[in-house]
């Protein structure tokens, strides 16, 4: 899932206004608006671990952590059913809200060794 250029910079504004909401919303449907929501409520981490400089973004959800690769998967049962299988759709809400923390710099940053790193990756490559 790519966003066009157009909405990448819409999303980037200083203030979304009302017409930029319905906009999106028309577009992403409840999946924007929850989407937007968690970005605004930092449910949107990026790790960054050391010595390797490697990232990790992941979305809070309501029963657990979410491991999210920018535009391409999230670990969540929503990306797996309906983007995966069924190909209903091209995102789930996760995917977006790291689109919209990261372009408006809503998301929390935090660090880490490469150690805690294998140890969170365990939780977090679960599927199910
Ligand atoms: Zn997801």
């Amino acid at each position: 899932m790519v966003l066009p250029p157009t909405e990448t910079r819409r999303l980037e504004k200083d203030e979304l206004l009302q017409i930029d909401i319905e906009f999106f919303t028309d577009k992403y449907g409840k999946k924007f608006v929850r989407a937007l929501k968690a970005a605004e409520d930092g449910k949107v981490v990026k790790y960054t671990f050391s010595p390797s400089e490697t990232s990790t973004w992941i979305v809070r959800g309501k029963k657990r952590e979410y491991m999210v690769i920018p535009e391409v998967y999230c670990t969540c049962r929503s990306f797996y059913q309906d983007v995966v299988i069924s190909r209903e759709t091209n995102m789930c809400y996760h995917l977006l809200a790291q689109r919209i923390a990261e372009l408006r710099g809503l998301h929390e940053s935090r660090e880490g060794t490469d150690q805690d790193r294998r140890q969170m990756y365990i939780e977090w490559r679960r599927t199910d």
